[in-house]
């Protein structure tokens, strides 16, 4: 009680000694210290980002969690940081079990700068674990991942998100039946009145997942994430083999070095009704699907929901 009543003197004496409130005192799960966050290896980068592991270990003794923290490469300039704001932002309200789950931020050099975290999974994204796990995953543990991305997709878009960047990269494997979506770096809100959204300067855009709204008018539609899932999907029945990439099949119909005349060649063969070729072991049926996303009108296009009830029919 005395101690109480000095405090409060104390305090009308010197208004700028603030006491703590006491329910301040919790700590917020959501915010980690970038003195207990330990680098254990790199890995992985996109183009803006780089992910590593680390161990959060406020004990100091080894016993804390792993996670994975997403910051921007250095060579990145300020109106990228702008960008790992805004996808902490959306993250941080993405509840889904085929989406990376958000576990907090890491504020460096006086808030200025962030990193994001996020749960840590082992295997690695799609284009990391296919490769190395061709023989024991089979077409019908493909179409069960290409059901979890499509979840993953049409929820987004309940959201009203564009994700922009579907891609085998961007999906993450939680274990040998689940996959997550996993990078959401170019994530856009759409405007319900508008239905799409509208680039300015981005060229760092992966061309050949892109659909030809968004190479010849640089719109976004939710029907521009359905075709960026065909090409994942092509991916998948690839087992994301590089020498089959859709980079490598779309140079290979387009000829290689047209530099900035690339996009412009890649629509041209686009709008000719050119398409990545069947994948080897890739049924008829999951192929003439892929088409259903790659129709040149976005409104022609097959949905999300139309994915997952034709792809839960052939496995069912
Ligand atoms: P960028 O925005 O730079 O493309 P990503 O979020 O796609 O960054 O991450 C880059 C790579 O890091 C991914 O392709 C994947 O291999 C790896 N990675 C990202 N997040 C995780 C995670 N939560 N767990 C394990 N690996 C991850
Ligand atoms: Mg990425």
């Amino acid at each position: 009680r005395a101690i109480v009543r000095d405090i409060d003197m104390l305090e009308e004496q010197n208004p700028s000694i603030s006491l703590p409130d006491p329910s301040t005192l919790e700590v917020d799960p959501t915010m980690f210290e970038k003195r207990y966050l330990k680098k254990v290896r790199d890995l992985g980068e996109g183009h803006f980002g780089k992910v590593e592991l680390c161990r959060y270990d406020p004990r100091g003794d080894r016993t804390g969690e792993l996670v994975a923290v997403k910051s921007l490469k250095p060579e990145n300039s300020e109106e990228q940081s702008s960008n790992l704001w805004c996808e902490v932002g959306i993250l941080k309200e993405l509840y889904h079990e085929n989406i990376v789950k958000y576990k907090g931020i890491c504020n460096e050099e006086g808030g200025s700068s962030i990193k994001l975290i996020m749960e840590y999974l082992p295997m690695g994204s799609l284009k990391d674990y296919l490769p190395r796990n061709k023989v024991n995953t089979s077409l019908k543990t493909l179409l069960k991942y290409a059901v979890q991305i499509c979840q993953g997709m049409d929820y987004l878009g309940s959201r009203n998100y564009i994700h922009r960047d579907l891609a085998a990269r961007n999906v993450l494997v939680e274990n040998e039946s689940t996959v997550k979506i996993g990078d959401f770096g170019l994530t856009k809100s759409i405007k319900e009145n508008e239905g799409y959204y509208t680039v300015k300067d981005d060229l760092d855009s992966p061309v050949f997942w892109y659909a030809p709204e968004c190479l010849v008018h640089g719109k976004f539609y939710r029907a521009s994430d359905v075709w960026s899932f065909g090409v994942t999907m092509y991916e998948l029945l690839t087992y994301c083999d590089t020498t089959r990439s859709p980079m490598t099949e779309f140079l290979k119909i387009i000829g290689p070095t047209h530099g900035q005349m690339t996009v412009t060649r890649l629509v041209k063969v686009l709008e000719d009704g050119r398409r990545l070729p069947q994948p080897e072991g890739c049924p008829d049926v999951v192929y003439a699907h892929m088409g259903k996303c790659w129709v040149n009108t976005p409104n022609d296009r097959i949905d999300f929901k139309g994915l997952i009830s034709v792809f839960q029919q052939m496995l069912a």
